[in-house]
């Protein structure tokens, strides 16, 4: 018999290794809830979608970044301490800023302790200020999805590369370039953006009904969504969507932050507007109040002032219920206005489902129920259903399972679309609550004889005035030949694609000219500055770094230990000696001691020990390490095969 090199072994060991990163990678897409709030990330498991735990066992990852004492970010709970310590370190509800600029935020620095960089421009992507450094929006969602995307990674000890991501359903398309752009900046690829409402509706839409009407509220940190949805034959379809951008759990705090403020300014004589450090402690203390109103009948507020002073006061349900009362009222306007839109009587809706942690309050839940005359649902935990719902998204983009075979998704768009004409009025194109993908074409003309150029004004909105609509881009048709006004035939194409990004596209029939332009949001990223920030971004941190080598020799592991258990199995077993046996026995027993611990150079150590003991296992069982990479390879070329995602049906039906 040929000597039997280990190196050989080694070699195969890490081709198995690539051949499974390869399938792993390819199988798992994750779905992710980027919230206000709270992310998560989940991924399908067999028949279920599942959240997947953070290194602290919890589900839910808050959405607050931070620069540590070494500009170091930090993310989810560990970043919570900073809001306190350092609030000029850190920042949360930064998807209120997504894709807006300076004017539209406005409204959330009296809310919000954004601190934003001083030299901007108008016009401008925003970026705020943490430390002495500045982030664009996009760059602080990226850091919470990267943070999500380890989570993951550290799960399957393998890489994470593709996601699906929930934005709220009024989400205007900046708002969804920015969020895919905050994706990509965390190096993943995102398959697909999903309204939430949609995402829940598909995480409940496993094993039931096969036909009815579901009205989704959801009620979260800060955000509001109603969803009207139709079943038919196990497809959904969202029939309309109100709601409210700025309206949730937050504006319950903020009311419990000034009754404390005004309780401390009364009783204390402490004036502790100016304070972000007593706010900070307030802002905890009244949250896990209202947290515990929702369980309890009554709470017992007690702070802990700078300066060693104690802030105490009791709340009752019944206070809270009328404190709350006009915030929650707020959300009745817009169900009624879905249900019109839907052109349903509240009796219509059959199901009615709970999503954001806000709909725990009992007085939220009394008010939906009166709503739509119906007990809401409440099986899924509503603050983890959107990404449960991502995670069955994910699923289906991935080629689907059984459970998700006979799943489509149709989704609608938000807001009407449409172009700017004469006397700077509003010609919409598509309407609202269109179902998605959709296309639609109108046909203008021009206005003055021989007019050769004529201007394109995509705009985004309900008011019948341009100006009163946001403007998403202008591009010009040119070249159009000479013709009296009123001649040329100019074909303007709307274009809406699944995540809800908009192309359009003109072209003058008669002379054949075209012009085409995917709209870049008033306050999106070029590609090049996206490009830039991936560079810049931390993915080539040291820390990053490391994790990276401990999840692949923690990989490693994984396929020694497989092939010594094979071994094991094998004859090959019976011909070693006693002693070689324990030998391979401690061996074994030291790298699953280290296998744990974060040092991947102690990994790889106890692995090359493990390879170096078991050379005349494997040499006896080489025929099995051969075999076992064939079936990897086999595994590769059937996932090759299988090529790209199918196209959506429904989709496909909408353009003709
Ligand atoms: P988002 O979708 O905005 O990220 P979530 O769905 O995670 O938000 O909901 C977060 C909000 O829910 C916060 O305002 C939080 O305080 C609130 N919340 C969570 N649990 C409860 C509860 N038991 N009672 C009342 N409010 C709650
Ligand atoms: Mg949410």
């Amino acid at each position: 018999m040929k000597q039997f090199e280990p190196k050989v072994l080694q070699l195969h060991n890490y081709e198995i290794t690539k051949l499974l990163n390869y399938t792993m990678a390819t199988d798992r897409i994750v779905g992710i809830d980027l919230g206000t709030t709270n992310s998560l990330v989940a991924f399908m498991q067999g028949e279920s979608p599942v959240v997947i735990p953070g290194e602290d066992g919890l589900n839910l990852v808050p959405s607050v970044v931070a620069l540590d004492e070494k500009n170091q970010p930090v993310v989810g709970n560990a970043a919570r301490k900073y809001l306190t310590e350092t609030p000029e370190r850190a920042v949360y509800s930064i998807k209120r800023l997504m894709g807006r600029g300076v004017d539209d935020v406005q409204e959330e620095l009296k809310y919000f302790p954004f601190r934003l960089a001083k030299d901007l421009q108008a016009g401008e992507v925003l970026r705020i200020t943490l430390g002495d450094k500045t982030f664009t929006p996009p760059e602080i969602s990226a850091l919470i999805l990267r943070q999500l995307k380890r989570n993951a990674e550290r799960f399957f000890a393998a890489p994470v590369t593709k996601a699906v991501i929930t934005v709220p359903a009024y989400f205007n398309d900046a708002q969804r370039q920015a969020t895919k752009d905050a994706g990509r900046i965390a190096g993943l690829e995102v398959l697909r953006l999903v309204n939430e409402p949609t995402a829940a509706s598909l995480a409940y839409g496993l094993d039931k009904k096969q036909n009815g009407i579901v009205a989704v509220y959801d009620l979260g940190g800060g955000t509001f969504d109603i969803s009207i949805l139709k079943l038919h034959d196990g497809i959904f379809e969202v029939i309309a969507t109100n709601g409210d951008t700025h309206l949730g759990g937050d504006d319950i705090d903020n009311l419990l932050i000034t009754i404390a403020l005004d309780d401390t300014l009364g009783d204390l004589g402490l004036d502790l507007r100016r304070n972000p450090e007593a706010v900070q402690a307030i802002r905890k203390a009244v949250i896990e109040a209202k947290i515990a109103l929702s369980s309890q009948p009554s709470v017992k507020l007690d702070v802990e002032l700078p300066g060693g002073k104690h802030y105490l006061r009791e709340i009752t349900r019944e206070q809270f219920e009328q404190l709350i009362q006009p915030v929650i009222d707020r959300t009745i306007g817009p169900c009624k206005q879905a249900l019109k839109d839907a052109g349903l009587k509240p009796e219509q809706i059959e199901e009615v489902v709970l999503v954001g942690g806000s709909t725990r309050i009992p007085k939220v839940r009394a008010l939906v129920k009166e709503l739509f005359h119906r007990e809401p649902h409440t099986d899924l935990n509503p603050d983890e259903v959107v990404a449960l719902g991502a995670a069955v998204q994910a699923n289906i983009l991935g080629g689907g399972s059984e459970a998700t075979e006979n799943m489509l998704l149709l989704d609608v768009t938000p807001l009407s679309l449409g172009i700017e004409v004469a006397g700077g009025v509003t010609d919409k194109v598509i309407l609202r609550n269109s179902t998605i993908p959709a296309s639609a074409t109108q046909f203008y003309t021009t206005q003055i004889d021989g007019q050769a150029n004529v201007a394109i004004h995509v705009l985004q909105g309900e008011r019948e005035l341009a100006k009163d609509c946001r403007s998403l881009a202008r591009f010009d048709l040119k070249g159009i030949p000479p013709m009296a006004a009123g001649m040329a035939r100019i074909e303007v194409k709307f274009l809406i694609d699944a995540n809800g990004i908009l192309n359009v596209s003109a072209r003058e029939q008669r002379s054949g000219k075209e012009s085409e332009i995917q709209v870049q949001p008033s306050y999106g990223l070029t590609d090049e500055q996206v490009e830039g920030m991936i560079l810049d971004s931390f993915d080539s941190a040291e820390e990053d770094f490391r994790q990276r080598q401990i999840i692949e020799a923690r990989n490693e592991t994984a396929t020694i230990l497989a092939a010594l258990d094979k071994g094991k199995k094998s004859p090959a077993w019976g011909h070693l000696t006693t002693d070689e046996k324990k030998k391979i026995a401690k061996m074994e027993k030291a790298l699953a001691a280290v296998n744990n611990e974060d040092d991947y150079q102690a990994i790889r150590k106890a692995i090359e020990a493990l390879n170096q003991g078991s050379t005349r296992l494997a040499e006896l069982m080489m025929d099995t390490a051969v075999s076992t990479a064939l079936k990897g390879k086999t595994m590769e070329e059937a996932d090759m095969g299988e090529g790209p995602t199918a196209p959506h049906p429904m989709a496909k039906a909408e353009f003709e």
